[in-house]
């Protein structure tokens, strides 16, 4: 007998033990690991579905053995790699199997059981309702059959002549769009579909790839750069390892405008040289058209993007592509750590202190841990790249578990850009300017009167942070939520920005009747207002959430300013990242306080990430940049340590306080979150699971809380979390693995449990 172990999808009743079901004959030569089957479960005729996650000839189960009713897949849709990788991620992020082999399928293949119940064919509507497909004309018949046919029709039958010239030179050749022929000859449809009718020929469904960057695979390729020294050195270093399959992996430190993309993408030349594939991340917000055309330009139709402002249609188009191994580069976000490929020789992963590089959502997963296991797993080296490392990469590094590669210069020889600290405190603010000093009001002057371009960061969207009433204190909160809600202009609305609940701008204060109602706090929004104030004539760009919803937006921004349609482009962090106009000459920050405020030990960090990423934005061509911090709080270390570009010093001082406070990367940190729309529930739970852990977990780890979550009702359910760190705690994975199948059942009571390994913050 021949059994296949089969994780189900059954979200009320999750387990990450695989269940055993015959293999019945009709079927024997379809069932394969890392194909999603149909099966009955439960008591009922109740119909899930299950992805195969092995084969054995027999079961230990005693009971009765139920057995696989269909296969969805006639290709495995799981490769042996990404199986492998999915059980790993299973046992690290403390999820259950079955959401993780979810996670690394595009949307496109994410059954839902229950669609299943259907009366209709599954089958259908999950595997070809997604695949487009075009009708391809193939001739039948001989060339001396379609002469007969000629002579017998009759002649004023125009279009059936033309036809038959057209299947003539078709015989013996591959099927060609029916599209095509219709519109280079102007045979209406109808004679072909006749003519198929009549056996002249055959109309075939091929499919069809749906590819959002087409058009750039027809540009001319551009060539390699000649590199400067260091580009030399870091490409040496790191091809020794890609020519001998070695699992190195670099931290390649390398200044804003240094080079790295060039460095990065003749390694990936260097790795399709040697026959193998190659994997670049991005982050979400980096992945610009211009970070795409620089692949694309180099590499052409070989490179696959993917990333989620595609349509689910064209993500499965890509991620086929590269299963079928008719694409070997890939250039993606956070979920392509996932993509197929199926020999990998070289990961890349840009910008790696991101914090989008963490999923919020379960499996709770770094990809930088994802790509770490495939570099393993295929003998290939893991390239890191930032200008800030993110302190746990950098440490590593020091202790020499990486190898660190630096690159201290611009390519263009130009310094970085001087930076200029405005104390807003004692700044000259005219009335009308809101929120900009005059010093950068004369600066953004300077820099159009030149012709250049500035580039304003502001990490807030709306209008105002928060609405309250001057006679009572009253500040409008969301219903669903415990948060105040944020003023939006454009649509004339209080907003909230963790459920999206949206109300009336209150004229009357609620709660005493008042007319004094007033705006607090700045974003996005209310600035472009100010901006278009002060400089009436002066072009401005809007980039944040609320301004890039619309599939395509984001780029048209961009090119938008590129073309120089705009001098000023402001935005949220999203403008930080991997833009390059050699016309932007200013950089200015509006309020660099925006993450000091948070209590998290990691604002600071990302202070400094953030301040460094967008000042290198600024002068990146030929002529000289600068850039103007606003901030209340001048004397910070980030804030000043930033100012003068110096990494080194604040790697020094952060790990210093780290130390000092018992945080990553001298502890490892576990976060464990519970929620529950009524309060107490929520609160004994979490009481219940610290408790487990104090009995568990040796002493020698360090459990904080339990404690409200700093938001602690979010979407109508109350958060309560505790914290543990530890150095080196034995007794961890097994305690949270039999709290995660053992918490599993009371999801059924409205309790949701995150595990979060290596939480990006505490709040
Ligand atoms: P980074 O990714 O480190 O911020 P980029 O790769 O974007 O830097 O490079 C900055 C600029 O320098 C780009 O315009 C790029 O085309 C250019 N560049 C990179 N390498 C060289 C080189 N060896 N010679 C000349 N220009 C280069
Ligand atoms: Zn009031
Ligand atoms: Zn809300």
């Amino acid at each position: 007998m021949a059994y296949a172990r089969i994780i189900v999808d059954v979200p009320t009743m999750q387990t990450n033990h695989p269940y055993d079901y015959l293999i019945p004959d009709n079927l024997a030569d379809q069932v394969a690991p890392g194909k999603r089957v149909v099966v009955s479960f439960g008591k009922g005729t109740r119909q899930v579905m299950g992805m195969v996650v092995g084969m054995r000839d027999q079961t230990d189960f005693d009971g009765e053995v139920k057995s696989v009713l269909r296969v969805l897949d006639d290709q495995p849709v799981i490769s042996a790699e990404l199986l492998a990788l999915s059980k790993w991620l299973a046992t690290d992020t403390f999820s259950f199997w079955i959401s993780c082999l979810q996670t690394m399928l595009p949307n496109a293949l994410k059954t839902e059981s229950r669609r299943l119940n259907k009366q209709t064919d599954e089958t259908e509507i999950v595997n070809k309702g997604r695949i487009q497909t075009r009708e391809y004309v193939r001739a039948t018949k001989t060339a001396a059959d379609y002469a007969a046919l000629t002579t017998e029709t009759r002649k004023n039958a125009k279009n059936q002549i033309k036809l038959l010239k057209i299947l003539t030179e078709l015989v013996g050749k591959d099927a060609v769009a029916l599209q095509t022929l219709s519109k280079q000859d102007k045979i209406p449809r109808a004679t072909f579909t006749d003519a198929a009718d009549k056996g002249w020929l055959a109309i075939e469904d091929h499919e069809y790839y749906r590819h959002p960057y087409a058009q750039l695979d027809d540009l001319p390729r551009t060539k390699p750069l000649h590199f400067t020294d260091e580009q030399q050195r870091a490409y040496d270093s790191v091809s020794q390892s890609v020519d001998q399959h070695l699992n190195d992996t670099y931290l390649l430190e390398g200044v804003t405008g240094s080079g790295k993309t060039e460095v990065y993408l003749q390694l990936i030349a260097r790795t399709r040289q040697e026959g193998r594939d190659a994997l670049m991340l991005v982050p979400e917000i980096g992945l610009t058209p211009q970070m795409v055309k620089r692949v694309k330009g180099r590499f052409g139709s070989e490179v696959a993007v993917l990333h989620s402002g595609l349509s689910d249609g064209e993500r499965y188009d890509e991620w086929r592509r590269i299963a079928r191994g008719e694409a070997h580069i890939v250039i993606g976000a956070r979920s392509a750590a996932f993509a197929p490929l199926q020999n990998l020789g070289l990961i890349v992963m840009d910008e790696e202190h991101e914090t989008s590089y963490k999923q919020d959502d379960t499996p709770r997963y770094h990809a930088r841990d994802v790509l770490a296991w495939r570099a393993k797993y295929n003998h290939a080296p893991l390239l890191l790249g930032s200008a800030t490392p993110s302190l746990e990469s950098r440490a590593r590094a020091e202790k020499g578990v990486y190898k660190r590669l630096l690159m201290p210069e611009r390519t263009n020889n130009k310094p970085l850009p001087p930076v200029d600290i405005i104390d807003m405190r004692e700044a000259e603010v005219d009335s009308y300017s809101g929120d900009i000093s005059n010093a950068l009001t004369t600066a953004l002057q300077t820099t159009m009167a030149r012709g250049e371009q500035a580039v304003l960061m502001l990490n807030r969207r709306g209008f105002s942070s928060f609405v309250m009433c001057r006679e009572c204190g009253y500040v409008a909160k969301c219903p669903n939520c415990d948060i105040s809600l944020t003023l939006h202009m454009d649509t004339h609305t209080l907003r909230c920005h963790y459920c999206g609940h949206e109300e009336a701008i209150p004229k009357i204060c609620p709660s005493c009747k008042s007319r004094k109602i007033r705006y607090y706090g700045t974003g996005t929004e209310k600035v472009e207002q100010t901006l278009h104030q002060l400089f009436p004539d002066a072009g401005v760009l809007r980039m944040d959430v609320d301004t890039t919803r619309k599939k395509g937006a984001h780029g048209r921004i961009l090119k938008a300013f590129g073309d120089g349609k705009a001098d000023i482009l402001l935005g949220t962090q999203m403008i930080a990242k991997g833009l390059d106009f050699p016309n932007v000459t200013l950089v200015g920050v509006i309020n660099a306080d925006t993450a000091l405020g948070l209590p998290d030990f990691r604002a600071s960090e990302r202070t400094f990430q953030l301040l460094t990423q967008v000042s290198g934005r600024a002068g990146r061509a030929d002529k000289p940049g600068r850039v103007l911090i606003q901030t209340f709080n001048p004397d910070n270390y980030a804030i000043q340590l930033a100012q003068r570009h110096d990494y080194e010093r604040f790697f020094g001082l952060e790990m210093h306080m780290r130390h000092e406070g018992n945080y990553p990367p001298y502890y490892f940190t576990f976060k464990l979150t519970v929620s529950h729309e009524e309060e107490d529930k929520a609160a004994k739970a979490i009481f219940k699971l610290a408790d487990q852990l104090t009995a568990n977990l040796s002493d020698q780890a360090i459990i904080l809380g339990p404690t409200r979550g700093a938001i602690a009702r979010v979407k109508r359910r109350y958060y309560y979390q505790v914290v543990i760190k530890y150095k080196n705690e034995p007794n961890l994975q097994k305690t949270l693995a039999d709290m995660l199948e053992s918490t599993q059942m009371s999801s059924r009571s409205g309790y949701q449990i995150a595990f979060d390994r290596e939480p990006l913050s505490f709040i």
